[in-house]
């Protein structure tokens, strides 16, 4: 039988918990292993209480391959789901290769120092995986993860060619303080703090940090004024996508997000090279997490809506079409599942589909893989099927969601 090791215990591995244990014939020996045994613990706690599933737990430094070899071989994982940081993701894939175990993660490799993400050292592991014959899924989140998905789903099944993408991430969440970051906020201000960039006729095009807003319409939940950021799926996608001219990333922020960032930013907060204070050495960012509200917190009190999807236009039978694809979640209902928010929920999920997938042999391969190479109807009907139910939405012609 198979057995399942999911590393990290923060919001989305609570959420990916949850959800493996709600699916525990794939899964079979559920193990929890994180920095902080005791995170772990509460989380096992409340899956037995609403699920009734036990799952074991584990203290784990996943910055040390020793540790984590002694962790898999220890729990006889087939799969092993990291939804710790980007910072473990190598050391945890080279241990999965060493231990010949399968290897899901959620976000791309970015090193501490640098504040640079991209897939190149995840993708070098290609060969070794293959020759360790494991599979590794890179990337299965909501986006990247289900974005991508959608983006091969809109290739499969309404379009000839694909000429322009959006990927468009919403959150329309409120959690009531002036200020907090939904999920890990050094990877969340990281990303926002950081030039923009798109992709168009072959070619990345830097843009200053939110120099670029559109207001679209989200289906369910309005109008948002959304920032073009770069995002990681988009390297991925341009490989991939054949035929593609343009793919932007646009994510909404509200206007006191966006003035707290800046002042924040301006008065050296988000640094993320040490200082010296006091005869201390400190990293201002991670100062900065130690005073925000831990993102696991937010779950109880958040309110309102997301709405993730793709806007993809191209052609079908020589004529021109547009779609936009999307998920809507709501914030209450995910927390009243599985104790988590939404943004957790719709990472963690996908990360659970992903892994039982792979673990049913539905997707297959070795080497690793962005989500978009492999056949998205089985993906798509999962999601249905375990709480991210989606819609596609067809354009007329010069239809548009952009309002400004
Ligand atoms: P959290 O910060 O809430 O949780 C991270 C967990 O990893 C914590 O439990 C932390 O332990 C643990 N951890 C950190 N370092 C180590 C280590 N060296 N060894 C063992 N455990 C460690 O983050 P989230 O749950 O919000 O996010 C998890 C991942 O999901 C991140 O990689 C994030 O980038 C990704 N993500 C992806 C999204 C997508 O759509 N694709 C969206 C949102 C997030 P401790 O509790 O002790 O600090």
């Amino acid at each position: 039988s198979k057995n399942t090791l999911i590393i990290g215990a923060g919001g989305v591995g609570n959420v990916v918990a949850f959800k493996c244990a709600m699916n525990a014939d794939t899964f079979g020996n559920i193990t929890l292993a994180s920095r902080t045994l005791s995170k772990c613990d509460a989380i096992a706690a409340n899956v037995k209480e609403k699920t009734g599933v036990e799952i074991q737990t584990r203290a784990v430094d996943a910055d040390s391959i020793p540790e984590l070899k002694e962790l898999i071989a220890a729990t006889g994982a087939s799969i092993v789901i990291n939804v710790a940081l980007p910072y473990q993701d190598l050391t945890i894939m080279d241990a999965c290769e060493e231990m010949q175990v399968d290897y899901l993660d959620t976000a791309n490799y970015e090193h501490p120092d640098t504040a640079k993400f991209e897939y190149k050292e995840q993708w070098a592991r290609d060969e070794e995986f293959r020759k360790a014959n494991i599979m590794g899924l890179l990337g299965s989140g909501f986006d990247p993860g289900a974005t991508n998905v959608f983006c091969a789903y809109a290739q499969k099944h309404y379009f000839d060619e694909i000429h322009t993408i959006d990927i468009l991430d919403c959150n329309a969440g409120d959690h009531g303080y002036p200020f907090a970051t939904n999920f890990n906020p050094e990877i969340n201000l990281r990303e926002v703090s950081a030039k923009g960039r798109y992709w168009e006729n072959g070619e990345w095009i830097e843009t200053e940090p939110m120099e670029i807003m559109q207001v679209w319409d989200y289906p369910e939940v309005g109008p948002k004024d959304s920032y073009l950021l770069y995002h990681e799926e988009m390297e991925s996608l341009v490989k991939h996508i054949k035929g593609l001219k343009r793919i932007r990333f646009f994510m909404t922020f509200g206007q006191s997000y966006l003035t707290h960032m800046k002042c924040l930013e301006n008065v050296g907060m988000l640094g993320i090279k040490e200082v010296e204070h006091k005869g201390m050495k400190i990293v201002p960012m991670e100062f900065l997490s130690t005073l925000l509200p831990d993102p696991a917190s937010l779950g109880p009190r958040t309110k309102g809506k997301t709405n993730i999807g793709i806007f993809a236009k191209g052609l079908k039978d020589g004529k021109e079409r547009s779609i936009y694809i999307y998920q809507v979640s709501d914030h209450e209902e995910c927390y009243a599942e599985v104790m988590s928010q939404g943004v957790s929920y719709t990472t963690g999920v996908p990360a659970m589909i992903g892994a039982k997938l792979m673990l049913e042999g539905k997707w297959e391969g070795k080497g690793v893989f962005n989500l978009e190479q492999l056949d998205p109807d089985p993906f798509m009907e999962e999601m249905n099927k375990q709480g991210l139910p989606w819609k596609v939405m067809e354009l007329g012609e010069d239809e548009t969601r952009i309002v400004e």
